[in-house]
């Protein structure tokens, strides 16, 4: 059988394009099972839909739908298809947590469940036989004004998928310089997080179940992309890499052992890791480390479930400053019912860990998370219930609607200051200049620009254009707000 995958574009987006790793892994397994994939990305470039239709003739047509940004695009594509006669599936991140948001808003005829690998084999399995699609677990479909879900489906066991088929994809085009590596590559070597933070979708897209592929299927992976394409440095798109010290020995051992030359970085909980543990990362490769504090306030940890230990916050920091590992503090900001005493707190802690950058972002309720179906239970919000509601929401340059009891206009100036601070910066600690990093944004964006057209090129400049004026303002004209949270002190 032949599935026809699509990535989506993604409206106003102006960072880094990533590779899209989840219809990677779902197409290499349907490949590696004896069924024709193609995979378009639109968010490099957009095609005639029409013209791949005819000239592919799927059997089915798989649309990835991991953000809201995404959705006209992916309305289009699947419009088209329904024309042409064959069904459509949506998965990905909001497809999976918002199923009656989709199909309340487009006729589709099934949306597949968080992961996606052995759903798709039986889709097309059971298509090749003429079979009921309704009845394979891990779908939802609409009837009668109603969603229904078939029977959830258990993960599949990832030591059963094959290395990724790279030449599925266009590698070159994904690959960004980070850090001082030249060319670097995302990959996942797990699924799933064992944190239960109230704030994000974990806990109902992977069941706070933690799982992780065979290192020898990834280092198969890296070896492949350092000899065909030069990749220097990989960055896994995990959302917790290794969840003991145990897991961490074990696979700096086998990177070190592999024979490859590779930089890479991760994403990681405070309290997992010690001081020696950080050396021993270094000395396999370890170049950064991405950790999300959230808040300074152990009130806001508590309300928001971090369920990190709080006075290893700083500790950690420094330990990774003393191994020589780059380290990234991220904030979140505007939390319900946070109050300006909280923020102050943050602020003080963003002030004085020793982080190389620090970021901020605004609380954003989004499905599938515990604050978010708080917020709606509590009547405090009302999600929008159709696309054009949607992009009315700013969440990356405004906090609206602002749960907390923050002014919106302090929210805002905080998380400008921070923001203006690492973006005008070094990049890291070695052998970087100031403004290296406002360099690499606006090196992104003018990557965007390519391979879209002229009109697209346009809307990113402006919009590119107001979130530097934004930030600028706010984080430059607001001295009494600055001098309320001791942003000066
Ligand atoms: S640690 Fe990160 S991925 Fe895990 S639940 Fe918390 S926010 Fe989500």
């Amino acid at each position: 059988m032949r599935v026809l995958f699509v990535n989506p574009a993604m409206e106003r987006y102006t960072r880094q394009i990533a590779m899209p790793l989840g219809l990677l892994s779902i197409a290499s397994y349907l490949q590696a099972n004896g069924h024709t994939v193609k995979i378009l990305d639109h968010t490099l470039r957009a095609t005639n839909f029409k013209k791949e239709l005819e000239a592919f003739q799927p059997d089915i047509v798989g649309v990835s739908l991991l953000s809201i940004k995404s959705f006209s695009d992916a309305s289009k594509i699947s419009m088209q298809a329904k024309k042409f006669g064959v069904p459509v599936i949506w998965g990905g991140i909001f497809a999976s947590l918002d199923p009656a948001f989709i199909f309340s808003n487009i006729d589709i005829d099934f949306v597949s469940i968080s992961e996606g690998e052995a759903t798709w084999l039986d889709v097309m399995n059971t298509l090749a036989v003429g079979g009921d699609l309704k009845k394979i677990p891990g779908l939802c479909y609409a009837e009668n004004g109603k969603v229904i879900y078939t029977e959830q489906r258990p993960f599949i066991d990832l030591s059963i998928l094959p290395p990724m088929d790279f030449t599925l994809v266009d590698v070159e085009k994904y690959l960004g310089g980070m850090y001082g590596c030249k060319k670097t590559a995302a990959l996942y070597m797990a699924k799933g997080c064992v944190g239960n933070c109230a704030f994000c979708y974990n806990k109902t897209f992977h069941r706070q179940c933690y799982r992780m592929r065979p290192v020898e299927t990834f280092l198969q992976e890296v070896k492949y992309l350092i000899e065909h394409h030069g990749v220097d440095c990989i960055y896994f798109a995990d959302e917790l890499w290794c969840r003991s010290r145990e897991e961490m020995l074990y696979q700096c051992e086998a990177f070190k052992n592999s024979g490859l030359d590779f930089k890479w970085g991760v994403q990681t909980r405070i309290g997992i890791f010690e001081k020696e543990d950080f050396k021993i990362m270094k000395d396999a490769g370890c170049l950064w480390v991405d950790f999300g504090v959230e808040s300074g306030s152990p009130t806001t940890l508590k309300r928001i479930r971090k369920g990190i230990p709080y006075d290893k916050i700083q500790q950690t920091f420094l330990d990774c400053s003393e191994a020589g590992i780059i380290s990234l503090a991220n904030f979140i900001i505007g939390f319900p019912d946070e109050t300006e005493e909280q923020l102050r707190e943050t602020v003080r802690m963003a002030r004085t860990i020793a982080a190389t950058q620090k970021t901020f972002f605004f609380f954003m309720p989004g499905p599938g998370a515990s604050l978010f179906d708080e917020l709606v239970s509590s009547g405090k919000y009302d999600p929008p219930k159709t696309f054009r509601e949607y992009t009315k929401i700013k969440f990356f340059y405004s906090p609206k609607p602002n749960f907390s009891k923050i002014p919106t206009k302090d929210l805002k100036a905080v998380r400008a200051r921070f923001l203006w601070e690492g973006f005008s910066r070094k990049y890291f600690n070695e052998g970087t200049r100031s403004y290296d990093l406002a360099k690499k944004d606006i090196a992104d964006v003018l990557k965007q620009f390519r391979g879209h057209g002229l009109r697209f090129a346009w809307q990113l400049f402006w919009i590119s254009a107001y979130e530097f004026t934004d930030i600028f303002f706010y984080a430059h004209f607001f001295p009494k707000v600055m001098k309320k949270y001791g942003i000066f002190e």
